[in-house]
């Protein structure tokens, strides 16, 4: 162990390495509430040190694990006896490109903070995860993460021109389709840096609330709205979480316009609104709920599945205008996990929409999604040294 100390502080400096008792406590966990097991911490600050360090790894056989904001839901940047390769001190904007409206950043950029450095350009980042106060650029590239407003602008591959990856056999690559490495969590390299497509900044807000009391209705009313092009985000939670927030126990919408569409003009009154439904995760997990899935169901099929969870009194919220839901559940709930998600095969629903594999799903993943990342492994890290039993065993 010692010896490994030794090369990795020659590689980063004493400083960026720790195996102090504390760090190898958090390191151990995300928010998936997950534990492992950190061997030692690293903190980059360049890609020579990890060119390095992976060179070490590789001969010394040790997992390298790589670390973002630690927001991840599934045990993704969970350790298994490993290094943990924490990028956050590599966290610098290198180039606002107004003109073609993009910007390279390091890996360990915060999206909040880049959205705030955008603003005065009047220009942004448009994936906006509830977690983007600490989630980085590196975790929702290898989460391929969605925001509130997917249904307009997509997940985060949409808006990746390049992506900068150290492999396992310590190339640093410069890739242009994102394809393979968005949503790879962590398995074929470390991220240090994206060139990002950026947009304006959103300049008419308005808001529609809806209430039904039948799920037929509701469904009916989202798929009216679905294909309008103005509309920004479809949110939804239903009456058992109501019930929670002590809200009258209805199916809610909340439709977010780009246009004068919706009927709440005023601003504040629909910020106000939007942090009441993303206030609803840490109230549910405040009631013992402290299990989140995020199963992606096809439109045709939602009263089915809302059906399902109202029958159980599963409190839910979610993206229903593009079909992704949290149901909540209790610690001590695996059967009915279990029974949700065979539902969600039988209608031709995915199991993650959008928090990924990581370790927590890895048995409801189909082998046909095993085969693609076993072939992506084999290209980017063939000795298997990055995230090893994460995706799959
Ligand atoms: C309160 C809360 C709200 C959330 N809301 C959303 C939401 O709205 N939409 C959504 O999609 N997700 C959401 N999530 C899930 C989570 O925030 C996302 O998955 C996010 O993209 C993870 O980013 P991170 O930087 O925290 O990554 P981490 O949790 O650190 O890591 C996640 C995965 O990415 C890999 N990884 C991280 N950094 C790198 C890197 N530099 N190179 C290679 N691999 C890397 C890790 O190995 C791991 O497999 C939420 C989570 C919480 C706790």
């Amino acid at each position: 162990m010692s010896d490994i100390i030794k090369n990795l502080e020659e590689i980063f400096g004493t400083e960026n390495v720790s195996v102090s008792e504390v760090d190898k406590l958090m390191y151990s966990f995300d928010a998936s509430q997950r534990e492992g097991k950190t061997q030692v911490v690293v903190w980059p600050k360049n890609a020579l040190q990890i060119q390095e360090l992976i060179k070490y790894a590789l001969n010394a056989n040790l997992d390298i694990v790589p670390r973002g904001g630690g927001t991840g839901l599934v045990g993704g940047c969970v350790p298994n006896n490993s290094i943990v390769v924490d990028v956050s001190k590599m966290n610098k904007i290198e180039n606002i490109n107004l003109k073609e409206k993009e910007v390279l950043v390091q890996a360990g950029l915060v999206i909040k903070d880049l959205n705030d450095e955008l603003k005065e350009h009047n220009l942004f980042f448009p994936i906006i995860p509830s977690s983007h106060k600490i989630c980085q650029i590196g975790g929702i590239i290898a989460t391929n993460a969605a925001g509130i407003r997917a249904i307009h602008y997509g997940k985060t591959d949409k808006w990746i021109k390049e992506i900068q990856i150290i492999n396992g056999n310590g190339d640093n690559l410069t890739i242009k389709d994102p394809t393979e490495i968005c949503g790879s969590e962590g398995i074929l390299g470390i991220i240090i840096g994206a060139k990002l497509k950026l947009t304006d900044i959103l300049e008419k807000r308005t808001l529609t609330v809806k209430t039904f009391d039948d799920i037929d209705r509701l469904c009916e009313s989202v798929e009216k709205v679905a294909g309008n092009k103005n509309i920004t985000a479809i949110e939804f939670f239903g009456k058992h979480t109501a019930e929670i927030a002590d809200i009258k126990s209805q199916y809610h919408l909340f439709i977010e316009y780009n246009n004068d569409d919706g009927e709440i003009k005023e601003i504040n009154k629909i910020n106000e609104l939007l942090n009441l439904r993303k206030g609803l995760g840490p109230l549910i997990g405040s009631k013992k709920y402290t299990v989140v899935e995020d199963p992606k169901i096809p439109m045709n099929k939602l009263p089915d599945f809302l059906r399902w969870l109202e029958e159980n009194k599963i409190p839910v919220f979610g993206h229903i205008g593009i079909g992704i839901f949290h149901p909540r559940f209790k610690p001590d709930q695996d059967k009915l996990i279990i029974e949700m998600f065979e539902l969600v095969k039988k209608l031709g629903g995915c199991v993650s929409g959008e928090h990924g594999i990581g370790l927590a799903k890895k048995k409801n993943i189909n082998s046909k999604a095993i085969e693609r990342f076993k072939i992506l492994k084999k290209k980017y890290d063939p000795k298997n040294i990055f995230n090893r039993g994460k995706i799959y065993d």
